[in-house]
């Protein structure tokens, strides 16, 4: 039998219920359920309540004991980049010019990957965002060997959007003919239909590295296929610059010329728009994936420039993201949530605004919304998706417990991740990964990483002088 994802769950399927925690709902009215339970069963949350009622309802289920914890829903990051970066973490020398990082890393190690490569950076993504309690990513458009990325998600069970490397300059890894490109993104869509765990979106790298007819088609192809599409846009002033000189017009404003923005388009970052692109982004629905981690580490002007908190405060559709491990270095949605916070609060010398909830609500809910998922995920109600994280509150963070929304976002971060689901399959128990063998892809990571920088021709800088080695 196969379920749609509209089908009631199956009468046959397990119930288990989370009981006992204190669950943060992030319902409409931000319901917090002291000693609550959530009810499951197969990929669904069924029932939300008080614990005694429910465990009456239930008397056969599954129990499993949150008391003590925190449940919250499972968190979106909304710009990751799966592959690439994660066999070369903490590898990328930190002192580059703007671009190096990307021109001299990155792309040639992007280029150098085999399949197999791929599928290692994928599951280390998704052991790293499962257990910081991250249970739906959005890919940022640089994967190559997209069955091989899905394959390991699937295994992982990580939620994921996920599109194909899309870009058509002159030369460069995977560059090609504008139609070449959308025919590719096409195999995508067909391979991973809207609604799986793994789904696919259209892709492209973005900033200023592809055709007008490319960026027009590609957002004719994801409204088409009613599903979304992602690309980078102006995380520093380098796009703005190379969109004028090539249009005469700001990205943005050169974007809604040719009929790109839309409820359908996440761009990643939007940190350098001017009051013209800011009004678009509103007017016409288009969402944004905030990354600040990355705009701090890389020096990119986002306590300056950056009007992600504005957006949000006039309507606009805002969500989090942790972009690529070498920019932000964890996945972790809640220490990107406490820079959003920190950093708009900072920028207008304002604490009064832009606090802990609201940021815990793009990592959640809002952030579901922005990614055009918030029917199936971003809060705890029924009928919803089971992506539920459990927080343990028996750490020096949690102790003594105050606000619950101040102490998710600003008291503590991923370590405090005990289990998590999604769709109803528990995927981390007692922070580990229950569906991959963690150690075994340690020890495959480490030899990929050597071969791979082999291949791509590059020697990693060690900044300290290194003793003992011989
Ligand atoms: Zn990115």
């Amino acid at each position: 039998m196969i379920d749609s994802a509209d089908d009631p769950p199956s009468s046959a399927a397990p119930v288990r219920i989370i009981a006992g925690g204190d669950v943060v709902t992030m319902n409409a009215r931000r319901e917090v359920l002291v000693g609550g339970s959530v009810v499951i069963s197969g990929d669904r949350i069924i029932a939300v309540g008080p614990t005694a009622a429910l465990r009456r309802a239930h008397s056969d289920a599954a129990i499993v004991d949150a008391s003590g914890c925190v449940v919250t829903p499972g968190m979106i990051d909304a710009h990751q980049h799966l592959t690439g970066d994660p066999l070369i973490r903490s590898c990328i020398p930190d002192l580059l010019p703007p671009g190096a990082s990307i021109f001299e890393w990155a792309v040639p190690v992007h280029e150098a990957h085999e399949p197999y490569d791929d599928e290692v950076a994928a599951a280390l993504s998704a052991v790293e965002a499962l257990t910081s309690g991250v249970t739906t990513v959005v890919e940022g458009g640089t994967v190559a060997h997209a069955d091989r990325v899905a394959k390991s998600l699937e295994q992982a069970g990580l939620r994921a959007a996920l599109g194909v490397w899309g870009w058509d300059i002159d030369e460069g890894p995977f560059a090609a003919p504008a139609d070449e490109v959308l025919d590719r993104q096409r195999e995508v869509l067909d391979a991973y239909p809207a609604g799986g765990l793994v789904e696919g979106w259209v892709a492209l790298v973005g900033h200023d590295l592809a055709s007008d007819e490319l960026l027009a088609g590609a957002a004719d192809l994801a409204r088409a296929r009613d599903t979304n599409m992602t690309m980078h846009l102006s995380p520093t002033s380098s796009d703005p610059e190379s969109y004028l000189a090539r249009t005469g017009r700001r990205p943005v404003v050169h974007l809604d010329a040719l009929g790109v923005l839309g409820r359908h388009l996440l761009i990643s970052h939007g940190v350098h728009l001017d009051d013209d692109e800011v009004e678009l982004v509103l007017s016409t629905g288009t969402a944004i994936a905030y990354c600040p981690w990355a705009y701090l580490r890389l020096g990119q002007g986002v306590g300056a420039h950056g009007r992600h908190a504005e957006i949000v405060e006039r309507g606009g559709r805002v969500a989090l993201g942790c972009d690529a491990v070498n920019a932000s270095d964890s996945i972790d949605i809640l220490r990107t949530a406490a820079l959003a916070s920190g950093i708009a609060r900072d920028a207008r010398i304002d604490p009064t605004r832009f606090g802990a909830h609201e940021v815990f609500g793009l990592a959640t809910i809002a952030g579901a919304e922005a990614i055009g998922c918030d029917d199936r995920i971003g809060s705890l109600e029924e009928g919803k998706q089971a992506d539920i994280v459990i927080h343990r509150t028996d750490l020096p963070g949690w102790t003594p417990r105050g606000d619950v929304g101040l102490q998710l976002v600003w008291g503590t971060d991923g370590r405090s991740v005990r289990d998590v689901f999604v769709a109803g399959r528990q995927v981390v128990a007692d922070g580990r990964v229950t569906t991959i063998d963690t150690d075994a892809l340690a020890e495959v990571a480490q030899e990929r990483q050597r071969a791979l920088l082999e291949r791509a021709g590059i020697t990693v800088p060690q900044v300290w002088p290194h003793l003992g080695a011989e």
